[in-house]
């Protein structure tokens, strides 16, 4: 009897685990990936995938994990090819953190983020999950619900979908829900018997705004610009994000928290942009070719459903990415979260197989121990918003955000620290290495270097920003 795996969804943590899913050949002989949308044949956007249109970076823990999960797939040397560009944090990035403009360091390259359209990337990773292997196919269907019990899973049922005739019964040994933050995953348990699924949300009621422009001559190598969000002003959070992405063109996503929202409006655009706290971003994006209009997307709360700790779960089934936990995206996190959870289950698999008893449940327990790390930094930053739902500080908060907002200063004007602070936020170390007495001591000693005045650039940038800004 061949063993199927269906997978809901192929997007990021669809196609991943079903390329996790493949590889393990002892435990299962075919995956099928369920999907709603019509899938475009080369990068371009599609129904399903809205955020595709906002700013994406791929964080390095994300890459890796991708290249392990798809080895010889060569992720990141197509995307390079097809015009990704790879920026070292504490490098390639010009950045207005909270505290103050982050130095460039001109010897010390590290935590490459790696930069591309969301639709280059979503295109991408399928496209090499489906070359590097036979055993995977798509098919176009809407899962509506799940087969079994409380306690296995036994299939998936479809229908629902456009031009859906009926439901059908597609019968699986093991399901995957990476069907993303729309997910039906607790309608559908609750109809086994499962309604104890605890969940957190914290919304900060973020407005992202995007649009794309041509890259001005003479500005296609001005690295990302970046201004972000100042969560201890006790204002609306308002940031702005400059990405060059292939094909010669700047998509720029600008981003308010509840009572400080950017709007569609075109010449509302360049104009929350200037009031952001330094005006780079309007400034470069000024006299600029704009290639779409505004779209905005409001797909921004953090929500986290805790699967793993439930009474009970069924044998067989699993939920990894946007179906477990989404983030406020400037943190840039979902879908180096939605690889790592990929990644616990290609783990898990390499000690056991689909039908070893309590196997969904450990890799939920594992896929948990990331989202840990993203939901704690997210949420830490978020809480502090005006009009945050969801969640008030607590007095370890309190202290925290004094830590860390310290460190962050002290970042500006020291290499070692910022480096260690990007080891957290690249999801590449856990936030206890924040506290390491080293750290702790470079925290209280303060910064190294002065705080800078302006935004680190090299003569030739400035001479660009200069000649985009009409010399202010
Ligand atoms: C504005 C914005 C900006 C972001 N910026 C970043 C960033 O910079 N970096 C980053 O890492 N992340 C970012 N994210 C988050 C990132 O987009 C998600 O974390 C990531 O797409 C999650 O992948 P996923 O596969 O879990 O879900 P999704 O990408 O949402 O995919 C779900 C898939 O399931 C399909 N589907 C849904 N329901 C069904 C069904 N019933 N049957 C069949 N198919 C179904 C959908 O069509 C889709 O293809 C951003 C998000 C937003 C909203």
């Amino acid at each position: 009897m061949p063993r199927t795996a269906v997978v809901i969804g192929a997007s990021m943590a669809g196609m991943l685990a079903a390329a996790a899913l493949a590889r393990s050949a002892d435990t299962v002989d075919e995956v099928i990936v369920l999907e709603r949308d019509e899938l475009p044949d080369e990068p371009r956007p599609r129904k399903g995938l809205p955020q595709g249109r906002h700013a994406h970076i791929l964080l390095p823990s994300g890459r890796d994990a991708i290249e392990e999960i798809v080895p010889g797939g060569g992720v990141r040397k197509r995307l390079l090819a097809a015009g990704a560009t790879e920026r070292g944090l504490t490098s390639g990035l010009v950045t207005l953190g909270p505290q103050g403009w982050y130095r460039r360091s001109r010897h010390h390259e590290s935590h490459p983020l790696l930069v591309a359209s969301r639709d280059l990337i979503d295109w991408t990773v399928r496209d090499a999950v489906l070359t590097s292997t036979t055993r995977i196919s798509i098919r176009r269907a809407s899962a509506a619900g799940l087969l079994g019990t409380a306690e296995r899973v036994t299939g998936v049922r479809i229908g629902g979908g456009e031009g859906a005739v009926g439901n059908e019964d597609l019968r699986a040994e093991f399901v995957v829900d990476a069907s993303g933050r729309g997910t039906r995953i607790e309608h559908w348990l609750s109809e086994l018997g499962i309604t104890d699924i605890p969940k957190d949300v914290v919304d900060a009621g973020l407005v992202y705004a995007s649009r794309l422009y041509r890259t001005p001559e003479g500005a296609e190598a001005f690295p990302p610009a970046q201004v972000t969000a100042d969560p201890g002003g006790g204002r609306p959070g308002r940031s702005g994000l400059l990405l060059p992405i292939e094909g010669g063109r700047w998509l720029v996503s600008l981003g308010g928290t509840r009572g400080g929202e950017p709007t569609a409006d075109p010449d509302d655009f360049v104009r929350f942009a200037h009031g952001l706290r330094h005006p780079i971003v309007a400034e470069l994006i000024t006299g600029a070719e704009p290639l779409s209009d505004v779209v905005l997307s409001r797909s921004t709360r953090n929500e986290r459903r805790y699967f793993e700790k439930t009474a009970r779960w069924p044998e067989g089934l699993i939920a990894l990415g946007d179906a477990v936990a989404t983030y406020n995206p400037v943190y840039g996190q979902g879908m180096s979260v939605a690889a790592l959870g990929a990644r616990a289950l290609s783990g898990e698999l390499d000690r056991t197989g689909i039908l070893a008893p309590g196997f969904a449940r450990r890799v939920q327990r594992a896929a948990a121990k990331v989202v840990d790390a993203a939901w704690m930094m997210s949420v830490g930053q978020d809480q502090w918003f005006p009009d945050v739902r969801g969640k008030s500080p607590t007095l370890a908060d309190r202290w925290l955000s004094a830590y860390t907002g310290r460190m962050a200063r002290v970042a500006t004007g020291s290499y070692r620290v910022s480096t260690a602070m990007c080891e957290v936020t690249t999801l590449q170390a856990d936030a206890l290495h924040l506290l390491r007495p080293s750290l702790l001591l470079s925290t209280l000693l303060g910064p190294v270097l002065p705080p800078l005045a302006g935004p680190p650039l090299t003569p030739e940038e400035r001479a660009v920003l200069s000649s985009l800004s009409g010399g202010h």
